[in-house]
């Protein structure tokens, strides 16, 4: 098993089936128009070293929270530069808008961060040791595994008893899909499950 975090072959790993969706966004005159197709079952898996350093990141989130921001700082710091900077000149009004307006998005931006990534620490404390583990996992696979194929957007959706239980509409919820690709999504998937039953029952007998 390689891990798709730290690519070393390490047999205590975490192992996510996954079905891909394809998704094309494309822009005409009609505005924005979304082709979808159904892509491949994939297996990713993560090493549970992984997964864990995953979970104290997320625990003790001060380092992320600074990484994060650092882009929303910047706009934060430019603005106040710019606003100070156009003040002084004969500048258009328009142009004085800018600085204040970077202050704006930065700050937003800065507090969104901030928010989601206490929200999600939140949620990883009150879960169980072996879920916070397994959803540090699918984290890491969501943020290694390819995000493109070819001019297509991939959409990974996990191969479990939730999903599997879920109806086409449920799915399309979910995961963003059009009516025919949650049905083929959704058919998919109780195929799925009468393998799983079969090699369930193969395995009791
Ligand atoms: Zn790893």
């Amino acid at each position: 098993m390689t891990c798709l975090e730290c690519k070393k072959d390490l047999p205590d790993a975490l192992r996510f089936r996954v079905l891909e969706v394809h998704t094309l966004h494309i822009r005409d005159f009609n505005g924005e128009r979304v082709i979808q197709a159904l892509g491949e079952f994939q297996e990713y898996d993560v090493c549970t070293a992984c997964a864990s350093e995953e979970v104290q990141a997320l625990l003790l989130p001060a380092k992320r929270i600074v990484m994060r921001c650092i882009p929303f700082a910047v706009l934060l710091v430019v603005g106040i530069a710019l606003s100070m900077l156009l003040t002084f000149g004969d500048f258009m009004p328009a142009l004085r808008v800018i600085g204040p307006m970077a202050i704006v998005v930065g700050i937003i931006g800065i507090a969104g961060k901030v928010r989601e990534i206490l929200s999600e620490r939140e949620a990883v404390s009150k879960m169980t040791r072996d879920d916070a583990v397994r959803y540090c996992a699918w984290q890491l696979v969501l943020r290694n595994a390819p995000k493109k194929y070819g001019d297509n957007d991939i959409t990974y959706i996990p191969v479990n008893d939730d999903t599997m239980r879920m109806s086409a509409r449920e799915l399309a919820e979910n995961y963003g899909l059009i009516p025919a690709i949650a049905n083929q999504v959704h058919l998919a998937f109780s195929q799925e499950v009468s393998v799983l039953c079969f090699k369930r029952k193969v395995h009791s007998e």
